[in-house]
């Protein structure tokens, strides 16, 4: 199972492969101010499994904690990944994604506390306080 994305400008280009796993939101203020929006979708794969498509090679990427590093396109500043120390996955965000209508982030929705009181938030059905 192939999934394709990239970033506004198409400058960085991926490819994961599948299963997805644990399709989530989060709204913790880091995701927030990183990508301007109040929540972002997160789905994960492995990471031996992640090549880089596009003409400008791999992301540039922020360090925002001291196990967190995300991946954004230096060209248009389109957020695309987040890699933690020690873990075999690289996080995706679901909206950078060639179809983001297939991975429906309905596992989780951290830091729902975080979000703005005036975001309501509705996955498939399922609603998240
Ligand atoms: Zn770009
Ligand atoms: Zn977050």
């Amino acid at each position: 199972m192939l999934f394709s994305g990239s970033c506004l400008c198409g400058h960085i280009a991926y490819q994961v492969k599948g299963p997805p796993i644990f399709p989530h939101l989060c709204s913790c203020r880091m995701c927030q101010k990183w990508s301007g929006a109040p929540t972002v979708a997160w789905v994960s794969f492995p990471q031996i499994t992640l090549t880089w498509k596009g003409i400008g090679g791999a992301p540039s990427f922020f360090r925002s904690s001291e196990q967190t590093q995300r991946g954004f396109c230096p060209r248009c500043g389109g957020t695309l990944c987040a890699l933690n120390e020690g873990d075999p996955n690289v996080a995706i965000t679901i909206a950078s994604l060639d179809e983001p209508a297939h991975i429906i982030p309905t596992e989780q929705h951290s830091y729902a506390d975080e979000a703005p009181f005036w975001w309501n938030v509705h996955v498939a059905g399922k609603h998240f306080d």
